[in-house]
């Protein structure tokens, strides 16, 4: 948001206050007009001004021989800080069955809040959902805001959004863990807004600043060049979306004790149901299967044409598996971006890879280099996918796939 008047510019993103202004020291010299990238300063009447278009980026500053621009930075804080405590997973549920990442998140949820030394929490909403909040608590849920309601069985981004603000303005956690899927895409940033704090989406990596006991926040940012760490130190709570299948899964112990479930009352007349569910339609198997799936046969363009995946096709099938691909081959229209695997496509972590014909640039392992095991077939001894490999095969895919798919039918009986 900027605000200006002839001779200022302003800006409040939350966590500080940013001005600049022109003093009475200028002389109309015109030395910072060209500074500018954005045109955004004029003289007039022998007196610079900065127009609307500034983005307060302080290139001009420097420029002035008579240091008449000032650029001025201000820590803006909420109140009260210090009474959030607290990490809150929120416990995704489709059809009433948890799904897979947030045991994930309670995995580094736990260890976040073993850093911060305060409860995790896991929030949820739905219908009929007791016995899953029990086994939110045998993933190391210390606590379980469970919110049960017909009118919140099916997930809607307005409702779900004001119940669960509701429930972070009266608890105040620090700190909000969500998936990076389609209903935590379309549900967390609603809620941030409403709560006026930070949100990163996407993050692939999660730490304590030991000092400051502050969220580090990693995704990757600029097309997957670097990678960003992002903190909210003046609002709470921090809120960040995770990429399913980057942090492994919090272990499940039936016998845990010690956890409770805190039954939450709503009125029902602050969950609004502005839009009804007709129907749900399932995802198609395969698209989903690639994210879910225990193992993975993958392609790259070492398949030499797009007929060639049906050799992939036919592992994956014998062994139970999904099908994963390099994006060389999606770029070439061999395959779907759904099957892309890696820092522009699905971040996978199975009990297996198989990397056929795949050379293994940093991009590609960025999405699947956490799976247990890897297994490898290349042609090239050198190539850097052998780097991360569990067991490493060097040969013609054309030779070895065949042998593969054969022994595998035998020992499988299919
Ligand atoms: C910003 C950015 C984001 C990117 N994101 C992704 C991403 O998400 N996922 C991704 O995969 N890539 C991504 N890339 C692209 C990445 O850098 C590589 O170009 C790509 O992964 C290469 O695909 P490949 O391994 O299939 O092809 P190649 O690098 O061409 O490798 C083919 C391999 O096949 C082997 N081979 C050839 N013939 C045979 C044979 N008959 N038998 C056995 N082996 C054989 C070769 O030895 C070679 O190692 C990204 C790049 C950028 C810049």
């Amino acid at each position: 948001m900027t605000d200006t008047t002839d001779s200022t510019a302003q800006t409040d993103n939350g966590e500080s206050m940013i001005e600049i202004k022109i003093t009475d020291k200028c002389t109309g010299c015109e030395k910072c007009i060209p500074s500018c990238p954005y045109g955004a300063i004029e003289v007039i009447d022998k007196k610079a001004i900065i127009k609307d278009n500034c983005t307060l980026c302080g290139a001009c500053v420097g420029s002035c021989p008579f240091k008449a621009i000032e650029l001025t930075k201000k820590e803006v804080k909420m109140a009260g800080l210090d009474k959030y405590k607290g990490v809150w997973v929120f416990a995704e549920q489709r059809n009433g069955r948890i799904q897979s990442v947030v045991y994930e998140l309670l995995g580094k949820g736990r260890k976040l809040a073993d850093q911060l030394k305060v409860e995790l929490s896991a929030v949820l909403l739905g219908e009929k959902i007791n016995k899953e909040a029990q086994e939110l608590i045998s993933h190391g849920a210390d606590k379980v805001y469970l919110v049960d309601h017909e009118k919140l069985k099916d997930f809607r981004d307005d409702s779900y959004a004001d119940v669960l603000v509701d429930l972070v303005s009266e608890y105040k956690p620090e700190i909000i863990l969500a998936g990076a899927t389609s209903i935590g895409r379309s549900l967390i940033p609603k809620v941030a807004t409403r709560l006026e704090t930070g949100l990163t989406a996407d993050c692939t990596g999660l730490d304590i600043d030991k000092e400051k006991n502050i969220l580090l926040q990693t995704r990757p940012a600029f097309g997957g060049n670097i990678m960003a760490t992002i903190i909210c130190p003046n609002h709470r709570p921090q809120m960040a979306t995770v990429r399913h299948k980057v942090m492994k899964e919090a272990p499940f112990d039936e016998n845990r004790k010690g956890g409770e479930i805190i039954r939450i009352e709503v009125d029902p007349k602050r969950i609004p149901l502005r839009t009804e569910v007709i129907k749900m339609v399932e995802r198609m198997e395969e698209t989903v299967l690639l994210e879910e799936a225990d193992i993975i046969v993958s392609g790259g363009r070492g398949l030499g044409a797009p007929e060639n995946f049906k050799i992939i096709e036919e592992l994956a099938k014998t062994l139970g598996g999904a099908v994963g691909a390099s994006r060389a081959t999606v770029d070439a229209g061999w395959i779907p971006y759904a099957h892309q695997v890696g820092q522009t496509g699905k971040t996978v972590c199975p009990k297996i890879y198989i990397a056929c014909g795949i050379s293994g640039q940093i991009q590609h392992l960025a999405g699947m280099q956490s799976s247990d095991i890897i297994v490898v077939i290349n042609k090239d001894p050198e190539a850097p996918i052998f780097n991360v490999a569990t067991y490493g095969i060097v040969g013609d895919l054309f030779e070895v796939m065949p042998a593969l798919i054969k022994k595998f039918k035998e020992v499988l009986g299919r």
